[in-house]
């Protein structure tokens, strides 16, 4: 079956009792149990440990990613919080994306290196420096790719050899791609995780997250620390997260050719100095980008001549497209990386990594992409 096909019918059926043909929202605590000798007969007892509704989004996921098993949370955050629980104790050593959200970098920072974790910040896009970077209490490795906000990516298959060589998990955040475009445990990776909050949501309607593993015995380690620090996703998060996955491969098409053409308009306009898509030719890694990933996404970043004085000028003169943390949905959204997503990566790191006070992020929506173009012109002839 399709990717379409499965968006739309894969993990759910009709109601059992009614015929809803949607999953019904199963907004409840707790489950009545049949007779002490038959708890569980039903399958559920209490909703932090199981939901229905919830379930039916665990297995959809589970299929678009062709994985074993499914986790829900929370956030995105509570999915690789989840991930480093399940597999790091205190004297483990992680490598982790020198690029990457801001908050991953911030848990791994401020709170897991207060629990004896070990950390180092690798440039992935180089499997050598993933190499050298092992040590023999090396137990996990984290990659996002393409990387938030500067579109850096891993090769997932590269790293992954290196990580099965030695015994390490390899997780990759995949929440930029979702598995329309790119899936990760295909290419060899142990754990896709999710911002379910961005296009599988779409609407900016929700957050929450999702970690889809290779094999049900990684998903059972991870789901114990999910209901044992209890980061579920709620009933109603899943529900509409399930309504929004129905159009994923559309929308994301649909952005993603939108993306491509403005990158194209920025590329060429003389007040860009720099304008960087997976897409585009000039791109570093488009190789790469086109060999491990069946679309570019409808991520992009540019800078303007006049540094950041001029990046914030722009992004206070668009009009359609609007200025607000988050990606991923239909809206338009443009974001300065450092006063907003990154905020609390160090300025050295930020430098070092190539997140520049002038780079303006954009995520490219659903629009007509004739008025995203004149939206932006508009503001570039402000600036
Ligand atoms: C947004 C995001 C997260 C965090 O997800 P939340 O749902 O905001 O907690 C993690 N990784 C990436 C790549 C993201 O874009």
């Amino acid at each position: 079956m399709g990717f379409s096909t499965k968006q739309i019918h894969a993990g759910v059926e009709p109601d059992p009792v009614t015929g809803a043909i949607l999953t019904p929202v199963y907004q409840t605590t707790t489950f009545v149990q049949d007779s002490v000798d038959e708890y569980l007969s039903k399958g559920y007892s209490y909703s932090r440990s199981g939901n229905p509704t919830v379930q039916a989004l665990e297995r959809k996921l589970a299929v678009l990613e062709n994985g074993a098993a499914c986790t829900c949370y929370a956030t995105g955050m509570a999915a690789i919080q989840a991930v480093i629980q399940a597999i790091l104790s205190g004297g483990d050593h992680a490598i982790v994306s020198d690029v990457a959200y801001g908050g991953t970098y911030r848990l791994c920072t401020t709170v897991y290196q207060r629990y004896g974790v070990e950390f180092s910040f690798v440039n992935t896009a180089d499997p050598d420096e993933v190499r050298a970077a092992v040590r023999d209490n090396t137990r996990l490795i984290l990659t996002e790719t393409p990387a938030n906000p500067t579109l850096k990516l891993t090769d997932i298959a590269a790293v992954s050899g290196i990580a099965s060589e030695h015994g390490i998990a390899h997780a990759v955040d995949n929440t930029f791609l979702t598995p329309f475009y790119q899936r990760p445990l295909e290419l060899g990776a142990n754990i896709s995780i999710h911002s379910t909050t961005k296009y599988f949501d779409g609407h900016n309607a929700t957050v929450g997250g999702a970690t889809i593993t290779d094999s049900e015995e990684l998903d059972e380690k991870i789901r114990f620390v999910q209901n044992a620090g209890g980061v579920i996703m709620s009933p109603w998060v899943a529900w509409l997260t399930l309504q929004g996955i129905k159009t994923l491969s559309i929308r994301m098409d649909c952005q993603s050719a939108n993306a491509r053409a403005i990158a194209e308009f920025l590329e060429a306009h003389p007040k860009v100095t720099r304008a960087f898509y997976p897409g585009l030719a000039s791109f570093p890694q488009h190789e790469l980008a086109a060999s491990q990933a069946s679309g570019y996404g409808a991520m992009l970043w540019f800078e303007v001549e006049g540094g950041v004085a001029a990046g914030k000028k722009l992004m206070d003169s668009v009009r359609l497209c609007t200025l607000a943390e988050n990606l991923g949905s239909v809206e338009t959204l443009i974001t300065h990386p450092v006063t907003m997503t990154h905020a609390d990566v160090e300025e050295a790191e930020r430098h070092r990594v190539g997140i520049t006070d002038g780079l303006v992020r954009l995520s490219v929506g659903l629009e007509d992409v004739e008025d995203l173009i004149d939206d932006l012109s508009g503001a570039l002839q402000r600036i």
